[in-house]
């Protein structure tokens, strides 16, 4: 083991142990010395590099002479070059330990030949200094002799700026401190000894020597916190009048607002809802809302509660039954919103919306509706038994009538025997009555078909003037009793698909009521024509006329206009009805006009094409 491998440990040892609250350049000339001594080398220096600027200085060097540094930077500017140049230049710029057998040999040397010449050292090895990736400054040994370096040689002068570099910056560090620590001091005495100068000299103290500035400082930063305090002032102010709208609006909103925390006890109330409540502001606050509203509505806000606070989406608005304090029950529609601190959720907002009225106004109709259901079911069952009773009373009365009718017309032909005059009228009036009767009597069956829908129409090729000319006939006799002239205006008309019978009926009908509500003496004019809605009939009287608002009642079951007990005409108010329904039935339609001045019945009905085009 030669001198350089057994002082090795040593020295590395010797260099991390370097107390590094010395001054900072014993530091660095220690680290030279045991350096130099432990490679047994002609000099050194150290370098370092500005952390600010990035400029390189020589920091420190051994066995150089006091004035190295100053020829150096001399050569330096002689040669226009900069002190890193050459060999130290190489290692900085690729981080690694560069040796240099002989420096009059290396071209880069160049402008530092005459001071290594004068000197007398002939090679060297550059390590850098690194901090991380960052290099720090350079450890350089110098040996007298040109030489080649071993490898460990070279490591070694690595190993030895690694450990260097360690030093010198915790060195620097303490350095730090011990003069932030320092200047520390120096402010706190300072501003202890300006305090004291201020109590003592009043408002002199500007005129003090040497702390003019000082107290500049201090106003300044004075001046900052009153104009920060102003700030905070108006923010607060800001603030409070913010805060005091809103509480304004709470508090006299119209809807009652309240807040619950997430356990269900109220936190705060408005006026309006300790209104509805009927109760004060310290009988509310704290209480659970079981205490406040019905089973049912309790379940329900706790089940909202419970979605809110989980996030899950409500449909609103969600009413509820609230008990107040005199017990009265409201209601109130509710739309709450959760209340967050931070990412917490700490309890529930809620604005509800007194609807009371509406809730009871809504239990209203409903209770009519039920009601009127109840109505309706009454009255379909009435008029279900009283069709029944209709039906089961006209089939009673119709059979003996037909055998009445049957012996009057034997009777009256004298078949059982001779009868004189005065019997021959009165069995007439017997007969025509009984006819009367009996029509009634089908119209009320008629009827009782039509609301079973069972009308049972048998349809067929019809002509319309063959039924019109027969209907005219029909009612002729009671025309010709009134002394009612009867004028028809009847075109050619084509056959239509229909029931004879029934449109028979029909126009026999409107006939005979045009006659039955016109004095004697007037006209009934019957007017057809093929228009190109359908074929057109139309029945005008010169009677009494219908009220406007009459017109379409007339044709409802029963409806006459003239309705009481001692009216002047007969009927039963079935006609129209039965006719309104036959012409339906034919997908024809009925209407009747009244100018005043008598009354105008038409009925329009498709003709075959028309009825063959819609399908029917
Ligand atoms: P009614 O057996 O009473 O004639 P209808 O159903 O045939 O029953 O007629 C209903 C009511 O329409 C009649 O009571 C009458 O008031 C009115 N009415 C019908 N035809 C005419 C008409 N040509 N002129 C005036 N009123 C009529």
């Amino acid at each position: 083991m030669n001198k350089t491998e057994s002082s090795k440990p040593k020295a590395i040892l010797s260099i991390a142990s370097i107390d590094i609250t010395i001054e900072f350049d014993r530091i660095l000339h220690s680290i030279m010395e045991i350096t130099c001594v432990a490679m047994n080398a002609h000099s050194g220096t150290i370098m370092l590099v500005d952390e600010a600027t990035g400029e390189i200085r020589i920091a420190a060097s051994h066995g150089l002479g006091h004035d190295y540094i100053e020829k150096v930077s001399d050569a330096a500017r002689k040669a226009g070059v900069d002190i890193a140049s050459g060999p130290q230049g190489t290692a900085i710029k690729t981080g690694a330990c560069y040796p240099v057998p002989n420096i009059f040999e290396e071209h880069g040397s160049r402008p530092w030949h005459d001071i290594s010449r004068e000197i007398g050292f002939s090679s060297g090895i550059f390590a850098p200094m690194n901090k991380g990736t960052v290099t720090t400054g350079l450890l350089n040994v110098h040996w007298a002799k040109p030489r080649k370096f071993s490898d460990d040689e070279i490591d070694f002068v690595n190993d030895i700026a690694s450990h260097a570099a360690i030093v010198i910056q915790n060195a620097q560090m303490s350095a730090g401190s011990k003069n932030n620590i320092q200047v520390l001091r120096e402010s706190e005495a300072k501003w202890v000894e300006i305090k004291r100068r201020l109590v003592k000299d009043g408002e002199r103290r500007t005129a003090i020597h040497g702390i003019d500035r000082d107290i500049t400082e201090k106003r300044k930063m004075e001046q900052q916190l009153q104009e920060y305090n102003e700030k905070l002032k108006i923010s607060y102010k800001e603030l409070k009048e913010a805060e005091e709208k809103y509480r304004d609006l709470f508090e006299n909103a119209g809807d009652y607002m309240y807040t619950l925390d997430t356990e269900g006890y109220f936190q705060t109330i408005n006026n309006a809802g300790l209104k509805i409540l009927g109760c004060t502001k310290e009988e509310v606050i704290g209480t659970h809302i079981s205490k406040w509203l019905t089973p049912e509505s309790l379940v329900v806000s706790q089940e909202v509660l419970k979605k809110q606070i989980s996030g899950e989406k409500l449909d609103y608005p969600v009413t509820i039954e609230v008990i107040c304090k005199n017990k009265e029950r409201r209601w109130g529609e509710v739309r709450t919103r959760y209340i967050k601190d931070g990412n917490r959720i700490t309890g529930v907002h809620g604005i509800a919306r007194d609807v009371t009225e509406k809730k009871r106004l809504e239990m209203q109709l409903k209770d009519y509706n039920e009601k009127l259901e109840r109505s309706c079911e009454e009255l379909i069952e009435a008029d279900r038994i009283k069709t029944e009773f209709i039906s089961k009373i006209t089939h009673e009365l119709l059979t003996p009538l037909t055998s009445i009718k049957g012996f009057t017309e034997l009777l009256s032909d004298e078949t059982c025997g001779d009868i004189n005059e005065e019997q021959k009228k009165k069995l007439d009036i017997i007969y025509r009555n009984t006819e009367k009767l009996i029509g009634l009597i089908k119209e009320l069956l008629d009827i009782g078909h039509l609301e079973k829908n069972k009308f049972g129409l048998q349809f067929g090729l019809v002509s319309m003037n063959d039924i019109i000319a027969r209907s005219i006939k029909d009612i002729d006799q009671q025309a010709k009793e009134k002394d009612i002239f009867i004028i028809s205006n009847i075109e050619k008309l084509p056959g239509i698909w229909g029931d004879e019978e029934r449109l028979t009926h029909v126009l026999t009908n409107i006939l005979a009521n045009a006659i039955k509500f016109t004095p004697s003496k007037g006209t009934v004019t019957i007017m057809a024509d093929e228009a190109k809605t359908g074929i057109k009939i139309s029945v005008t009287d010169t009677g009494i006329g219908i009220p406007q608002d009459k017109l379409t009642r007339i044709f409802e079951r029963f409806y006459q206009i003239d309705g009481s007990s001692n009216r002047r005409y007969g009927g039963a108010g079935l006609g129209l009805s039965i006719c309104k329904s036959i012409i339906e039935n034919h997908y024809g339609s009925i209407w009747a006009e009244s100018t005043g001045c008598g009354s105008t019945f038409n009925i329009v009905l498709p003709k075959l094409a028309q009825r063959t085009k819609k399908g029917v």
